[in-house]
């Protein structure tokens, strides 16, 4: 395995292996950058087919933690951890543990909170050895960031509409989730609140159900939501959902959810430009979690104030767009700068 000639290595900060004989624990917790302040990002328990695919997912997923927060001008840096491991089948209270000493050893540069895989029950669990832990509803907070993360998204999507379609209202505009799990369905009451109108899908077709009725949306299959005659499609299930392939199904003008690593390759993002669908960076719209997961680990949590730092996403996505249109890039390639400019300023 390469690590400091890794296509996905950027100058990471440091990278640590840690192994639990007794427990079975086998994680990377990588630490990408600490300029702006400790690693925060959460652990993610997978599967994973080798150690390298691991060690892929927590060098990408740790560099783009880093610039989500310094985009959402937080105080922290970017890191990640993963364990390799079946999270239904695998994870045990002392695997949980172990990690949770790993994540101690590191002496708060590193800070860990629930990613796909792990939940607050684990993060207590951590919790016992290390108090380097985020996201356990500490001070008030209840603990989910989703309706946060779907607020950001609403707020980003509504920056794409003003810059794409010149107006300020969601009204009659029609709108096409990928996935109605916690963050999309927090979003598509959003939206329709807004006179947006929606089309839906997801996997499980019995939440799908209870939303689409709920809302008087459309339901389609997860087949079809790239062929849905909208003007904004809402990426809310999982990664790598905008293919070449898909970008050039869409019907809509505008791209902008929730989903971490919606682009495939970081070509698509061109992609997507030439066909003049404008494309909200997906760790800038759904930097909501991190606002909130951050504000939990201080002792006076406002949940007013959470909500005004979420609504800065709105400028955020503002200057992006703004600078993307005055040099003619494409607004993925220019958060990445903006991004990097803010680390080094
Ligand atoms: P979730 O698991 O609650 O919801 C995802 C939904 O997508 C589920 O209902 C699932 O059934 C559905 N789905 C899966 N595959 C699908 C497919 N092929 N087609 C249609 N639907 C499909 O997850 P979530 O917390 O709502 O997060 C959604 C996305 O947003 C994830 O990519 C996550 O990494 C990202 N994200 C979430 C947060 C947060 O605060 N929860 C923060 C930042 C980023």
């Amino acid at each position: 395995m390469r690590v400091f000639d890794h296509p996905e290595f950027d100058h990471h900060q440091q990278i640590v292996f840690g192994c639990d004989e007794t427990s079975g624990l086998r994680a990377i917790i990588a630490i990408h950058d600490t300029r702006r302040g400790p690693a925060l990002g959460g652990l993610r328990i997978y599967p994973y087919a080798s150690e390298d695919d691991a060690l892929t997912d927590v060098l990408r997923l740790s560099r783009g933690m880093t610039y989500k927060s310094a985009l959402a001008d937080l105080p922290l840096g970017g890191g990640k951890a993963v364990i390799i491991a079946d999270p239904r089948r695998d994870k045990t209270p002392d695997m949980l543990r172990a990690m949770g000493r790993l994540v101690e050893s590191l002496g708060g540069r590193y800070i860990t909170a629930e990613d796909s895989g792990s939940g607050e029950e684990d993060m207590r669990l951590i919790r016992q050895e290390t108090l380097h832990v985020s996201g356990l509803g500490q001070g008030g907070a209840s603990g989910d960031p989703s309706p946060f993360t779907a607020h950001g998204v609403f707020c980003a999507l509504k920056s794409a509409v003003r810059h794409r379609f010149g107006r300020d209202e969601l009204e009659g505009l029609r709108v096409a989730i990928q996935g109605v799990g916690h963050v999309g369905a927090h979003l598509a009451r959003e939206l329709h609140a807004a006179g947006a109108d929606l089309v839906l899908t997801d996997v499980d077709r019995d939440s799908l159900g209870i939303l689409v009725e709920e809302l008087g949306a459309q339901s389609v299959t997860p087949e079809t939501i790239f062929d849905a005659e909208v003007d904004i499609f809402a990426p809310c299930a999982m990664g790598a959902v905008l293919t070449p392939e898909v970008t050039d199904r869409l019907k809509a003008k505008v791209v902008c959810g929730a989903a971490n690593n919606q682009l495939a390759t970081p070509e698509v993002a061109g992609r997507l430009h030439a066909r003049d669908i404008l494309y909200a960076p997906d760790y800038v719209a759904n930097a909501g979690g991190v606002i909130e997961v951050e504000a939990q680990r201080h002792d006076r949590y406002d949940r007013d104030a959470v909500m005004r730092h979420v609504e800065r996403i709105t400028a955020t996505v503002d200057e992006i767009l703004t600078r993307a249109r005055r040099e003619d890039r494409n607004p993925a390639e220019v958060a990445d700068q903006l991004a990097r400019e803010r680390l080094e300023g």
